[in-house]
């Protein structure tokens, strides 16, 4: 063994995918049956999550594929505007602009950190034809609020819940209502299908043109493929892309979904722990979220004295601990910056300030104490 590597503790990951054995198997059986495209398994799954949300599931090759093939279902595109926090992952961005549309950054509240829909009020023009909320580490915040502004201007809705899959909103499943509602699988969200992502409504004909469009635009493809076979002769009415779901990425999905009363039930506990651990400390500010019915994908904290964060993120990475930055606002970015940007006070104030702590379902109790006394002897330094 290498000299000093004995008292190295162990690295503590912000985030991984978390896989039992039953993932492995499900892939292998599929690898068998020499079957990896879009086939039983996809439709499977579909079926399973459909069940979860009691509303019709379309599935596809990740949760980016899943809201901008959403956003071109609505019929949204070139000149249109969708408004949507700054204070997200890229993703979001990149799936409005991919349609020839035009992302609005808009601010989010300061507490839950999810869009404020009354400062997305002032950057609505008549392009604007849609809003999307992100659930920002799993919480909706005002979700009701949400639907009734979208009402009242005409706008539909197409919720970004990529962090949010399994937590409760007024005691009903995110996904099980609403517009259009769209989760990503990619390998370290709540459940993983290795990469994925599903689209949920009530809207058939949405679901119509998203299935189509995933397969290349080729009509009623799906119902074929399901079936293991393919449409030789179609007609295309549509700009389509390759976005469909493998059987492979599916096999891993359908085990994690019977996993996920215990995969959520141990983000939720840890989640919990953080928050006892943290509990009234001077400098640090958490989101006020109920864990019995919010599934945490990250859990951030807000470093509330001075410009620091930075600092405390490479101290935390010198005690072993990987920790993240969720996100950097996407109207900083150069593809995304213009000079009419209306102001984004408490994005541009909590973006330097937030910091996520590991949280994963093989997290131990003891790693997380490890954190929190890591995090608060650096925080004494400053
Ligand atoms: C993960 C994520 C996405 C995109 O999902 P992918 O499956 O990675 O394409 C979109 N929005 C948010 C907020 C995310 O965290």
């Amino acid at each position: 063994m290498i000299q000093g590597a004995t008292n190295t503790p162990k690295k503590i990951r912000l985030s991984k995918s978390c896989l039992s054995i039953a993932e492995k198997q499900a892939v292998m059986s599929v690898l068998d049956r020499e079957y990896l495209g879009m086939g039983q398994e996809v439709q499977r799954f579909e079926k399973d999550l459909s069940d979860f949300f009691t509303r019709p599931v379309t599935c596809v090759v990740n949760g980016t594929a899943a809201l901008q093939l959403a956003l071109q279902a609505c019929g949204i595109g070139f000149g249109d505007e969708v408004v949507l926090p700054s204070l997200t992952y890229v993703a979001s961005f990149q799936a409005v602009s991919a349609i020839g549309a035009t992302p609005i950054a808009c601010d989010v509240d300061e507490k839950t950190y999810v869009l404020d829909w009354c400062d997305a009020e002032k950057r609505l023009t008549s392009r604007t034809k849609a809003i999307m909320p992100v659930h920002y580490s799993g919480g909706v915040g005002d979700l009701v609020g949400v639907y009734d502004f979208a009402k009242k201007h005409n706008l539909r809705v197409i919720e970004d819940a990529a962090h949010a899959f399994g937590s409760l909103y007024r005691g009903k499943r995110v996904g099980s209502f609403g517009d259009i509602v769209c989760f990503s699988f990619d390998g370290i969200k709540n459940i993983t299908s290795g990469e994925g992502g599903c689209i949920v409504t009530d809207d058939l004909k949405i679901l119509k043109k998203i299935q189509d469009a995933r397969l290349l635009g080729v009509e009623r493809d799906s119902e074929k493929r399901y079936k293991g076979e393919r449409s030789w002769s179609f007609d295309v009415t549509a700009q389509g892309w390759r976005y469909h779901m493998s059987n492979i990425m599916a096999a891993i999905g359908i085990e994690q979904l019977k996993r996920f009363s215990e995969l959520s039930a141990r983000r939720q506990s840890l989640a919990r722990y953080y928050d006892d651990l943290l509990k009234g400390h001077p400098l640090i500010k958490t989101i006020p979220h109920d864990f019995t019915s919010i599934v945490p994908h990250i859990y951030v904290i807000q470093i509330k004295k001075g410009n620091n964060r930075d600092c405390i993120q490479a101290k935390l990475l010198e005690d072993g601990i990987e920790t993240g930055i969720h996100y950097q606002p996407n109207h900083e970015l150069s593809f995304y910056y213009h000079e009419n940007i209306q102001p984004l006070p408490i994005t541009d104030s909590i973006s330097k300030q937030i910091l996520t702590l590991p949280l994963h379902p093989d997290l131990k109790q003891e790693d997380v104490e490890r954190v929190c006394e890591s995090l608060k002897k650096n925080l004494r330094e400053f």
